[in-house]
């Protein structure tokens, strides 16, 4: 049975979702013109009310993250309340301007006519061919996440400018409040988020060399330590030592085990150019720790459980075995392209021949894609287990696929995809 919390957790952000657009309709409902306009300013309204949703789902709080049922949930939402919102902005101009046809179709254009000299005209356009640019960034596939980072801003940039636009029309109700929201939630995640206000101080205690592409960080804090349990994540920036360039930025990693006196170990596998440089970092380097979030085995640990982790993704279960020994039958099935890529195996084997409730069971799979299929257990083995999937987006998506092949619900299936944007 769901507990109470985590009933909350799984209908905060519906609720959240549904309440604010329709408040603001409710609050700014058009009365009098005719029903094309009125659907048209109700569509902006429900843009405007989405975008705001859209907003507080990318701030980086734990506390919030907490609510709302973690960050990946929060960022997966944030892109459909943000894509949902666009579209209904699309329809607030075009259903204004069909509102005229009827009278005439030369004023039906200059409703939308970027031609038209006028500021409240302009800002409207400007606002929307900024939204497109940040959203088709966001859809982009492949690009290099920097440059997604800042075309992304642009969508922040859209919104402000939608919401003068309204001013510039002279409509200050409910638009004053929501660009007062608006502005607060974006200063909010780029004071406390991208500059680290949030962030707690540490410092690189020890490095360890896992495998030839990763290494073990170990972080001591210098104030008050992040509030971590095992299988979270946090966001860590590091800055520069005498041989080492830290990135700066905020990169989410998970902690691979903490210790009482609020050290975090890391496991950093270099898959790019932050990572890459990170297997020359050494101690006495800052960094900054924002976190934890997530908890990919949260309530699940109440159950027989079946654990897939691919390469990196290994790190949650890892971190959940060093505190405490499985609770409950757990198989992991672990995914690396050979031994001597394969970080912490020799823990894990030693780990598993000391717990009678752990099998381990480790799958070189080399350049290929492990047969999912074959190695899987029967669905009848399969019954009442949770599921628990970590790794590169790839491998979980063939996971979920064979899982619910067999029958499993994916009220069952729980996982943390090692990418998000
Ligand atoms: C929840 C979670 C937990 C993770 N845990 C670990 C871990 O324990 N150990 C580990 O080695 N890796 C972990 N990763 C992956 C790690 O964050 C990326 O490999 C790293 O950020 C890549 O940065 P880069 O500059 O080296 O590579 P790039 O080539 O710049 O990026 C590779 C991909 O990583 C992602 N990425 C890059 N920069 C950021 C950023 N600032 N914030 C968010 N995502 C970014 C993007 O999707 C990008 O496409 C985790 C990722 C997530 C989402």
């Amino acid at each position: 049975m769901a507990s109470a919390s985590s009933r909350l957790q799984r209908w905060s952000i519906p609720l959240l979702t549904l309440a604010v657009p329709l408040g603001f309709v409710v609050w700014a409902f058009p009365v009098g013109p005719a029903p094309i306009r009125a659907a048209g300013i109700v569509a902006g309204w429900l843009g405007c009310g989405l975008l705001l949703v859209s907003l507080l789902l990318m701030l980086r709080e734990p506390r919030l993250a907490g609510w709302l049922g973690g960050l990946e949930r929060m960022y997966r939402w944030h892109h459909v309340t943000g894509v949902s919102a666009y579209v209904l902005l699309l329809l607030h101009p075009l259903a204004l301007a069909a509102s005229n046809f009827g009278a005439s179709p030369v004023i039906a254009w200059q409703t939308l006519s970027p031609s038209s000299e006028s500021w409240p005209i302009w800002s409207g356009w400007l606002g929307l061919l900024l939204l497109m640019a940040g959203l088709a960034a966001t859809f982009l596939p492949g690009i290099r996440y920097d440059i997604w980072r800042a075309l992304h801003a642009l969508l922040g940039a859209g919104v402000l400018i939608g919401l003068v636009h309204l001013i510039l029309l002279g409509i200050d109700e409910p638009v004053l409040p929501i660009l007062a929201a608006a502005a607060a939630i974006l200063g909010w995640r780029l004071v406390r988020g991208d500059l680290g206000l949030a962030a707690r101080p540490y410092i690189v205690a020890t490095v360890r060399s896992l495998t030839e592409r990763s290494v073990e960080v170990a972080l001591r804090p210098l104030a008050e330590p992040a509030t971590v349990t095992p299988g979270q994540f946090v966001l860590v920036a590091f800055g520069d030592g005498p041989a080492y360039r830290g990135c700066g930025e905020f990169h989410p990693f998970t902690v691979s085990s903490s210790g009482s006196d609020g050290e975090l170990h890391l496991a950093v596998k270099a898959l790019g150019d932050c990572t890459r440089r990170m297997l020359s970092i050494t101690p006495g380097v800052a960094a900054r720790v924002i976190g934890g979030f997530g908890g990919l085995l949260g309530e699940a640990e109440a159950a027989p459980q079946l654990w897939i982790a691919g390469g990196i993704g290994v790190t949650p279960f890892v971190a959940m075995l060093h505190d405490h020994p499985s609770r409950q039958p757990v198989r992991l099935l672990y995914f690396y392209r050979s031994e001597g890529d394969a970080i912490y195996l020799s823990e894990l084997r030693a780990m598993a021949a000391s717990d009678p409730h752990l099998t381990l069971q480790p799958v070189a799979t080399g350049d290929e894609l492990p047969d999912l299929g074959g190695l899987l257990p029967e669905a009848g083995a399969l019954m009442d287990v949770e599921c628990c999937l970590c790794g590169p987006p790839g491998l979980i998506a063939a996971a979920q696929q064979a899982l619910e092949a067999r029958g499993v619900t994916a009220r069952h299936i729980h996982s943390e995809n090692f990418e998000f944007r």
